[in-house]
């Protein structure tokens, strides 16, 4: 039903370590919001008293305008500041009038909470201890004046022992959840970096180089060619037999590291499977893809990799408007088919 109230920000995500702050700020916002609108019709119809209406008017103004100007900006820095600071300033301003009676000290507890969460710990810590240290005033005005049977010494203790026990407490609290956060965070970007990533060589895995590729491919126009080379090393096998299996997993390493270090640094680089790398090259057409695949199979063949002498076959195709992933993937295999076909260490267009 209130949907429309709180925004789904898009740089805000579900998994971002704000979201719950935009949420709180948007939950704040309506407690005030209709607070005040209740409070400005019952003093304007039920009270008769303008003055107080003016006053709840100009807080429903206030509420309204962070609401909006948060919807606009997404700034939850500042939001975050605007509401904490009106949410305390409300409850102070209610203590202090209520002079401490009625339980009205209750309401200083809200603070922390909404401190700590919007604020961290550092400014949380502030915010509460001057709150509290309003409170503990208000107390000690009451002991020293008015009915000390009622604000006794015990009451003032009481006041300062709730408060820096909360303030340790939500220190606490805060402390665990923000480094819960962080610690998730990381290990997410773990997980992401392991899931997209070649175990052998560390270049990109064919998963990642296909979301690559369909992102690329969504790129593509007359002024952004695309092509793709697949790469494949010629005789492979015969450095397994020759030398065992180990021996060609460090070769494939150290052919990954030159591959990366011989394209440009926009060009993605990744392994394809066994001892094959695919290359996509935005923003190159075919000739220009060509020039770069003969430049790198030249520079292979006069490279010793790791104490061998490698050559490449390598098969070059740049993206038609009718292509689909695996269609432009095809071409470059048929190149490469060729190229090996044609006695291999050369580099066929398709
Ligand atoms: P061609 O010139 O026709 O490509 O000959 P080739 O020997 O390279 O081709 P083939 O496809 O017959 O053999 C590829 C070899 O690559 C076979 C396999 O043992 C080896 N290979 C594939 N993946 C790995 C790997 O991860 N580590 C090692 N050491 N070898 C691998
Ligand atoms: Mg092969
Ligand atoms: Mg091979």
């Amino acid at each position: 039903m209130l949907r429309f109230w709180f925004k789904e920000f898009p740089q805000y995500p579900c998994d971002h370590t704000d979201y719950w702050r935009t949420r709180l700020i948007s939950y704040a916002l309506l407690v005030t919001t209709s607070y005040f609108l209740l409070l400005t019709i019952i003093n304007i119809v039920t009270f008769s008293n303008f003055s107080l209406a003016l006053l709840d008017g100009t807080g429903l103004l206030f509420s309204l305008g962070i609401f909006a100007w948060f919807r606009a900006t997404g700034n939850v820095t500042v939001a975050s500041w605007a509401v904490t600071i009106m949410v305390t300033a409300l409850i102070l301003l209610f203590v202090t009038s209520a002079k401490g009676y009625s339980h009205s000290l209750y309401w200083a507890t809200l603070v922390p909470p909404f401190a700590f969460f919007l604020l961290g710990r550092k400014f949380g810590t502030a915010v509460s201890t001057f709150t509290f240290f309003i409170c503990v005033l208000v107390v000690y005005k009451q002991m020293e004046t008015q009915q000390p049977g009622y604000f006794a010494f015990g009451s003032l203790l009481n006041v300062i022992e709730v408060s820096v026990a909360h303030i340790l407490l939500f220190r606490f609290y805060e402390q665990a959840r923000s480094s819960a956060y962080n610690t998730l965070a990381i290990r997410n970007t773990e997980i992401l970096q392991l899931a997209e990533t070649d175990k052998l060589t560390g270049l990109f895995n064919r998963e990642k180089l296909e979301s690559t590729l369909i992102t690329l491919l969504s790129k593509v126009d007359e002024q952004h060619p695309l092509s793709v080379m697949l790469l494949d090393v010629d005789h492979f096998k015969k450095i397994n037999d020759q030398y065992g299996h180990f021996e060609g997993d460090k070769v494939l390493r150290v052919l990954a590291k030159k591959l990366q270090e011989l394209m440009r640094e926009e060009d993605v680089v990744a392994r394809w499977g066994g001892e094959e790398f695919v290359v996509l090259c935005a923003t190159t057409s075919l000739e220009k893809a060509m020039q770069l695949a003969q430049r790198i199979r030249e520079d292979i063949a006069k490279q010793v990799i790791s104490g061998h002498a490698l050559t490449i076959s390598v098969g070059v195709a740049q993206y038609v408007p009718s292509d689909s992933l695996d269609s432009l993937l095809g071409r470059a295999d048929v190149g490469l088919y060729q190229a090996k076909n044609n006695g291999r260490n050369s580099v066929i267009a398709a």
